[in-house]
């Protein structure tokens, strides 16, 4: 089975407006016989976009036409050799797991999929969207005193959204782990960090959790590695963690994207 298990949307703000179709038709062409959509869940009410822009997720408005555009397309490729599943990548935010459970219990159920990831990390009482770009994240980093420190709390709340439990709806995947290394050619280390990266799998099979592996930061020219880093997903294998490919595509063309190579 070939699957792509993390597929963005028209109903991104900030991807492209590639209508779903166009999507499946890429992946149908690429062999692709299972591809889960998984748009970025509305945010919590009154938790304020940290992105500069203001468009890291759908509104809740928006959220209602995503989940019935995408089972109609179910309807639509009934008879097609691919399994349509209608997902969401949900944002962990630290403080706001009440906020982020009471939405798993009011939409969790019509949910086929859902990745737990972190983008939004709180420094010095200041929210930062650390993936959105070079800049934002250079503050992200001298805010934390240095790239060492901009790790370590990266990892820490990785670490809070792994532990963080939200019972019969607990969201089974870990969305792109090693996020942190997205600008990693302009911000070079030379701390140890795998230790942590390594006690975070080991935290996920207790857990029961699998691993999203992403390929989207092989896109990015400041990053050129999967999240999380190979190392990292031959350990995974090892451990028998569950491991599911995930383009991350925001445009169609995307999709499937090194699906070969990885
Ligand atoms: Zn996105
Ligand atoms: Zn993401």
């Amino acid at each position: 089975m070939k699957r792509d298990g993390h597929v963005h949307t028209p109903f991104c703000p900030h991807g492209s407006k590639d209508s779903l179709e166009a999507y499946v038709e890429n992946a149908l062409q690429k062999g692709i016989t299972s591809i889960s959509f998984t748009e970025h869940a509305p945010l919590p009410e009154g938790f304020r976009d940290p992105a500069p822009t203001k468009d890291s997720s759908m509104s809740l408005d928006t959220y209602y036409e995503y989940i019935e555009a995408v089972q109609a397309l179910q309807d639509q490729y009934r008879d097609a050799p691919i399994d349509i599943r209608v997902g969401v990548e949900l944002d962990y935010i630290s403080g706001w797991e009440q906020q982020t459970l009471s939405f798993l219990q009011t939409h969790g159920k019509s949910l086929q999929d859902i990745i737990l990831s972190v983008h939004f990390i709180e420094v010095e009482g200041k929210w930062l969207c650390i993936d959105y770009d070079e800049e934002v994240f250079r503050t992200y980093v001298s805010l934390c005193g240095g790239i060492e420190a901009a790790y370590d709390r990266y990892f820490q709340t990785v670490e809070k959204s792994v532990r963080a439990d939200f019972g019969d709806h607990q969201p089974p995947r870990i969305g792109h782990l090693t996020l942190i290394r997205k600008f990693k050619k302009n911000f070079p280390v030379s701390f140890e960090w795998e230790e942590k990266a390594f006690e975070l799998l080991h935290l996920m099979k207790t857990r029961n959790l699998a691993l999203d592996y992403n390929s989207a930061g092989l896109r990015k020219p400041l990053c050129g590695e999967t999240y999380p880093s190979p190392f990292l997903l031959q350990a995974a294998q090892k451990m028998r963690i569950p491991i599911v490919y995930g383009s991350d595509a925001h445009c169609a063309k995307d999709v499937g994207s090194f699906f070969d190579k990885l």
